[in-house]
């Protein structure tokens, strides 16, 4: 790894942005954490302290989801559908406009490159935010033919109506800040809910910038609340909270299951989008111009912290040695670096938890009697960087191969069984269900192999096609419900049936 030239840092806009104060953003208002606790943002490339954020604690909560709940009585449910779209698409011309700004924060608290950072924000930022826009006046019920009990001799007209569920909680991780916080507020504004985001205490800028520009597009005081806090204590209350009607989280599995048990209180709706490991399947006819390249992208995009990374690579044993050796060549061409240096594909890890984290992984595969075929070693020096790391010959007996590891480190195995099933097993051959792959050119095998693969989501000859008007979510310990297109609407929506006696 080439050090960053000295000309390399955060822009004018950006250092002056740093300098400020960042306060909580509560009620349309920045006040501090009523603690005055403070959490330090950390720039995982060069381990400086960038800045430091307001932290939220239980107190701060509480007045912001009173400042929720207070918001949905308001003058946000008077808007029509037509308004509230289009203060959702200011809200998406000022990502937009924003673009630079708000890509720089996100390489500075997450580390991942700037030109991925860029396209996510167009893409899962303005983009996401307009489909959204455009669901406002298409949420409506029915009418329902019926003779209802009690209404057997007169005639009746039942209709249902579609109600937003309330205050809604969402918690966020730190593995791409920007999207995370936009896929919880799109379809919150877009079904008239309030929020209360709680974005990971490693990544609170993105969330607490978007909450500004969110204000001054006009958005009522109280709609948009953002109250960065650690989880154990911020995301704890509001997971627990009695006002909250909902949460939203993504996160790890292992959380998730503690939101879980803190939403009994109140039994409050739950949706969760969790870890993965997930399965990328090449038949022996796969064109390997496309595999090749997209193996690498399917596992190391934004340093294999990615819920949708294709860490397990099943290849055919016709194809095996070809496919891993094009892979090592194409991991150890990915620059390394800052995610500021344009040229960089592969930024640091976010912390060096995270960094010792997967390298217990990485030592748990040397010890075993998988093949490390490239990678495996920290990069010394300043920033939490280590190298791509691929391992062949493994099996869904090692840690590596079944646990998700949440970093760079791949796991290929072979398979020789004509046996669709076989495949497939050992595809689902994990507690996850999140996404997955077939690579072929047959399209009985294509379409029988991604029926039989149980996740949220599978493509063919491509992976983690995600789109925002497609559903996304995860089978098994990957998660409950739906995020994106028309069915990620239902989690912020509730039925209401309304009889009529004429
Ligand atoms: P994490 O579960 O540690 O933290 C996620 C969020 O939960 C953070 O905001 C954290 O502060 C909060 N939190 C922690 N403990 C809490 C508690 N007791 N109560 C309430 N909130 C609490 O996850 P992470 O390390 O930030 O992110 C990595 C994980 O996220 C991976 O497992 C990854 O697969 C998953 N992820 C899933 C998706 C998806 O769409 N399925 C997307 C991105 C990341």
């Amino acid at each position: 790894m080439s050090a960053a030239p000295e000309t390399l840092g955060p822009s004018a806009r950006t250092r002056e942005y740093l300098s400020g104060e960042h306060l909580l953003l509560i009620n349309g208002e920045r006040v501090p954490a009523a603690s005055g606790d403070k959490i330090e943002v950390q720039d995982p490339a060069s381990e400086d302290i960038v800045t430091s954020v307001a932290g939220a604690g239980a107190e701060d909560i509480d007045r912001a989801v009173a400042a929720a709940r207070a918001a949905l009585k308001g003058e946000w449910s008077k808007l029509t559908s037509y308004e509230r779209a289009r203060l959702m698409l200011k809200f998406a011309d000022e990502i937009d406009a924003n673009i630079a700004q708000i890509a720089e924060l996100e390489v500075l608290e997450n580390g991942l490159p700037r030109m991925i950072s860029e396209f996510t924000v167009a893409k899962f930022g303005a983009e996401f935010m307009r489909y959204f826009a455009g669901w406002t006046n298409k949420i409506h019920g029915k009418t329902i033919p019926v003779s209802p009990m009690d209404a057997a001799n007169g005639e009746t007209l039942t209709y249902t109506r579609r109600e937003p569920i309330g205050v809604v909680g969402a918690i966020t991780p730190w593995n791409a800040p920007l999207a995370m916080a936009i896929l919880k507020l799109a379809p919150v504004l877009a079904t008239g809910c309030t929020i209360v985001l709680k974005p990971a205490e490693l990544t609170p800028l993105v969330a607490l910038y978007l909450g500004e520009l969110a204000h001054k597009v006009g958005f009522p005081p109280g709609v948009i609340n953002v109250v960065p806090g650690y989880g154990h204590t911020a995301g704890a209350a509001l997971a627990e909270h009695p006002d909250v009607d909902k949460i939203s989280f993504t996160g790890s599995t292992a959380v998730g299951k503690k939101i879980i048990e803190a939403s009994t209180g109140n039994l409050k709706k739950v949706t969760l989008e969790l870890g993965g490991k997930s399965p990328f399947v090449v038949f022996p006819d796969a064109d390997l111009e496309r595999v090749i390249p997209g193996a690498v992208r399917g596992c190391f995009f934004l340093q294999g912290q990615n819920c949708m990374a294709s860490t397990r690579l099943f290849v055919h044993e016709d194809v095996f040695d070809n496919v891993v050796e094009g892979v090592a060549g194409g991991v150890g061409q990915m620059p390394i670096g800052p995610g500021l240096d344009p040229n960089s594909l592969l930024g640091p890890l976010i912390s060096g938890d995270q960094r010792s984290r997967v390298m217990e992984f990485v030592d748990a595969g040397k010890s075993s009697d998988a093949e490390l075929v490239c990678g495996g070693e920290a990069l010394p020096g300043r920033g939490f960087f280590m190298q791509p790391t691929l391992f062949s010959r493994t099996n869904m007996d090692m840690k590596i191969a079944r646990e998700e590891i949440f970093g760079p480190v791949l796991c290929v195995q072979s398979f020789s069984d004509s046996e669709l099933q076989a495949v497939a097993d050992e595809a689902n051959a994990t507690v996850y269900g999140l996404s997955g792959s077939v690579w072929t050119r047959d399209i009985s095998v294509a379409h029988k192999m991604a029926a039989m693969i149980d996740s949220g989501q599978v493509s063919i000859n491509c992976h983690a096609a995600v789109d925002p008007a497609v559903p996304f979510g995860g089978n098994k310990q990957s998660g409950w419900g739906r995020e994106f297109g028309e069915e990620g609407l239902d989690p912020y929506l509730k039925t209401k049936a309304t009889t009529v006696l004429f």
